[in-house]
Formats: structure tokens, sequence, C-alpha cells
């Protein structure tokens, strides 16, 4: 196998259910995965075999290599594929692989001002931005990350308070409806043009609609980086 696509077996260690609908998956950390904040990876479920589908998915890698442990989160419902809904049958011990992680999906530079955007489970690789900011007890110039989420359902919310607690350059902040959501945003870009990063993890569709806005405001295409999670609506 080449050595630019490797693929590293994981031992499950626990599930965790975030929230009714989302739930993270933990394994142990494989000795020579190594990945950066921020990144996805190909997972496999070895004994998932659906008829007509693959067995893999792509997800954000939601833990950081500190943490010691390699976790996954993802939203699992009555209408999810049974590819996904396997994943609730892992027993502790029961083995998937990842692949070499990919992505840029990342913060540059602490000291420019920069809004992390989330919809829904796009909130997986922005744990990891901020686990790993907080690992390294970066106090932010100004971050700002709005996580919406329709239900109001959120993800690691106690993880993300508690971070935010500790850092005066870091205000996260929960928000349930997406007029507020697309507000925040406005008000944001129009206090910091282009003097600051845009980074948005979401549906492609969410995506593209936070896009069109912020360049409607003035921001130009190069201050915005997007997490596309193809697959869901
Ligand atoms: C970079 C990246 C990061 C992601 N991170 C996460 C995460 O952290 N958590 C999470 O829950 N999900 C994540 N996703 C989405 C995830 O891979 C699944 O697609 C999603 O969870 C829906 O799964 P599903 O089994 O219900 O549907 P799927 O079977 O995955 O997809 C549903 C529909 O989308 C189409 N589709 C799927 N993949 C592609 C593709 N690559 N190109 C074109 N069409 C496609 C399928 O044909 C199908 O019609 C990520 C995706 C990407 C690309």
């Amino acid at each position: 196998m080449s050595e630019l696509n490797k693929t590293y077996e994981m031992v499950f260690k626990r599930m965790i259910k975030e929230t009714d609908e989302i739930f993270s998956f933990v394994f142990e950390k494989p000795e020579e995965l190594q990945w950066i904040p921020g990144q996805h990876a190909i997972f496999r479920n070895l004994e998932c075999k659906v008829e007509g589908d693959k067995n893999y998915r792509i997800f954000s890698l939601a833990s950081i290599m500190e943490e010691d442990f390699v976790m996954f989160s993802t939203r699992i419902t009555d209408e999810s594929t049974d590819c996904k809904k396997k994943l609730l049958e892992l027993k502790p011990g029961d083995r998937m692989t990842a692949e070499d992680p990919q992505g840029r999906f990342r913060i540059e530079d602490f000291n420019k001002p920069t809004c992390l955007m989330a919809g829904g489970i796009g909130i997986t690789p922005i744990r990891a931005l901020l686990q790993h900011m907080d690992f390294n007890c970066i106090n932010p110039k100004k971050l700002r990350v709005l996580y919406s989420d329709d239900r109001g359902d959120f993800a690691y919310e106690d993880t993300l308070k508690w971070i935010n607690r500790k850092y005066d350059g870091l205000d996260v902040r929960f928000i349930s409806d997406r007029h507020e959501f697309m507000e925040e945003i406005e008000n944001f870009a129009k206090e910091m043009r282009n003097n600051a990063d845009y980074l948005i993890s979401g549906t492609p569709g969410m995506n593209k609609a936070i896009t069109d806005k912020l360049t409607s405001l003035g921001v130009e295409k190069s201050s915005i980086k997007t997490d596309n999670f193809i697959g869901y609506k």
C-alpha cells in the first residue's frame, strides 16, 4: 500500500450520546496515526456489509492527538443510512480503520480576528480547533464562534463552554435561530470586513449561503475557508 494512503486499525472504546441525534465514537489512537486539528478522514466499518453501499464515510476528527484518542461524531436518525446506523452496534474491542487524514481547515493566525461558523454537526472540526487552542493555552486576539442548531441541540456544549470561560479573546455563541445566526455573521463581517478570516463548516448549501452573504458584504473569497460536509443536504 502506498505511503500516501495508509490505513490504521483502531480499537473502539466507547460511544457518547452528545444530543438526541448526535453520537460520538471514541477509539484508541493508533500509534502511527497523525493529524492536524480540522482535518477529516475516511473511516471504514469492516463489519458493515450493506448491499449497494460502501462501508466507509468521511468524518472530521473531533479530537486532537494530545487527547490520545480518535473521536468522530455524527448525526444518526431514523432516516440515516444503514451504514451509519450500524455504528450504533459497535461494541468495545471492535475494530474500524482510518485512512490518512486530509484537509486544511485551520486557524491560520490566532492574532488575527477570526469567525468560525458551524451549522449543526459542522461543529466537529471546530471542537478540535478549540481543543488545540486550549491545549496550547493560546488566548486568541478575537475569535468568535457562531454555532447554530435549529433544534437547539448542541454537541460538546460543556467542553465548549468550559474553554470559552478561560479565554477573554474567545466568544462562543450557541444560536438556535437561523435568522439570528445570519445576523451575527453579518454583524461580525460589517465590523471586521477583510481584517478577519472566516471559516465555515456545515452542509454545502449552508456554506454557500454564508459565503454569498460574506462576499456581498465585501469580504474577499481569499479570506473565506469552507469545510463542506458533502452527504448532508
Ligand atoms: C470533508 C467532510 C467532512 C465530514 N465530516 C463529517 C462529520 O464530522 N460528521 C458527520 O456526521 N458527517 C460528516 N461528513 C458527511 C459524511 O461523510 C456523510 O455524508 C454524512 O454523515 C451523511 O451520511 P449518510 O450515510 O446518511 O449519507 P451518505 O450516504 O454519506 O450520503 C447521502 C447522499 O449524498 C451523496 N454523497 C455522499 N458523499 C458524496 C460525495 N463525496 N460526493 C457527492 N455526493 C456524495 C450520496 O450519493 C447520497 O445521495 C463529512 C463529509 C465531508 C466531505
